[in-house]
């Protein structure tokens, strides 16, 4: 077998008005999409979702890039995928769907899910974890937040994370003021839902501690990204301080960024994305990760190519948890889609296809023109 072309389609979906979200100073706009193409010459095509925090179109000038370098390859060959370097985030996530692709392109072949390809006994069906919380406002209606839970609960989602709001500076928000509606939320879901919270790294680390030492009391399922990436050793006290499992990771693409992490205990959970990273490497860095005791819930936004990737990896992973699934992209999320893989009270169900179980809908680019331009504006008060 011979790849005959690879090709990256890039859409976009405004977001109207009343679902545009605020979450620090960000406004999201729209929600992106690109999805890497690998045909063959024996008519099988694979597909792969690449994070559009990369940029479709940079990534797309990276996948054509790389394509007069594999056309001609057998995409059997474990060794033609390009790999994640951390020099440019673009050409990750490009090269992330790009591997993908080629994951779904064996799947087909050998009659297999993925997942089935990376463990001999993959589970069928992920749970989810209802991924939000990034809606409310300081100024307008914090409430919002658990409204915001109890649909999810009314949905059958039995986990839910969320942010910490607008700027805190334009409204005077404290720590305080922040646990307030935490300890509201906790009461309000009564146990019904496990809690996490992502900090986006927007912490102090005083702050961060008394934030955790708080979570822990109300039994949160995890922390992450409290505070600034880059300070692994305050990750390794805030992660000595409590009970409470430490999180992040979602940007790292390759195992030697997470090895520091992990050598210092920064970490209690890592959250690699086939979006991000590629298959490859979430199946490479749990590995490394479950050699030292740490778990594997991968970060998982934007659309349902990629959620499918990402739950491929968790079924197959030896100590399967959880998975995330962005509950605000909109339409877009899953008509990229012929049909909406099957979610039932929280779990989401690998169809029994090979590959990654679902088809691309035809004419995508067409139905959803790429906008050109950040999915997010910054915004002042
Ligand atoms: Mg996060």
């Amino acid at each position: 077998m011979k790849i005959t072309k690879i090709s990256t389609l890039c859409m976009s979906r405004p977001h109207e008005l009343e679902r545009q979200w605020v979450t620090g100073t960000y406004r999201v706009v729209k929600a992106d999409c690109a999805i890497v193409v690998v045909e063959t010459d024996e008519g099988i095509t694979g597909f792969g979702e690449s994070s559009a925090y990369g940029g479709p179109l940079i990534m797309r000038d990276w996948i054509n890039w790389y394509s007069p370098l594999l056309i001609g390859s057998d995409p059997l060959d474990l060794g033609i995928a390009p790999r994640p370097h951390n020099r440019s985030w673009s050409h990750d996530c490009a090269v992330a769907g790009l591997d993908s692709a080629l994951w779904d392109l064996r799947g087909k072949v050998a009659g297999k899910r993925v997942s089935q390809l990376f463990s001999t006994q993959p589970l069928d069906k992920v749970r989810l974890y209802a991924s939000s919380g990034c809606r409310y406002d300081w100024r307008k209606r914090p409430e919002q937040l658990i409204e915001e839970a109890l649909e999810y609960i009314a949905l059958g989602y039995s986990a839910y994370k969320f942010r910490i709001g607008t700027e805190w500076k334009w409204d005077g928000v404290t720590v305080d003021r922040f646990l307030g509606l935490v300890r509201e939320l906790a009461q309000a879901v009564g146990g019904r839902m496990e809690l996490m919270l992502d900090g986006n790294q927007r912490f102090s680390v005083d702050q961060a501690l008394t934030v955790a030492k708080e979570l822990d009391r109300l039994g949160f399922s995890w922390f992450e990204e409290p505070i600034p990436q880059s300070d692994i050793e305050s990750y390794a006290r805030i992660a000595a301080s409590v009970d409470l499992p430490i999180s992040g990771g979602e940007q790292f693409t390759t195992v030697e960024q997470f090895r520091p992490y992990l050598e210092k205990k920064a970490y209690d959970i890592v959250q690699p994305d086939a979006g991000i990273c590629g298959m490859s490497a979430v199946m490479q860095i749990a590995e490394v990760a479950h050699r030292y005791g740490v778990g594997v819930c991968p970060h998982n936004w934007h659309n349902g190519l990629m959620t499918m990737a990402n739950a491929n990896c968790v079924a197959a992973l030896p100590n399967p948890k959880v998975l995330e699934l962005c509950m605000i992209q909109g339409p877009l999320q899953w008509e990229i889609l012929n049909q909406k893989p099957v979610i039932i009270k929280g779990y989401l169900e690998l169809p029994l296809k090979p590959g990654l179980g679902v088809d691309i809908a035809a004419g995508l680019e067409d139905r959803f023109p790429y906008i050109e331009g950040n999915y997010a504006i910054v915004v002042e008060r």
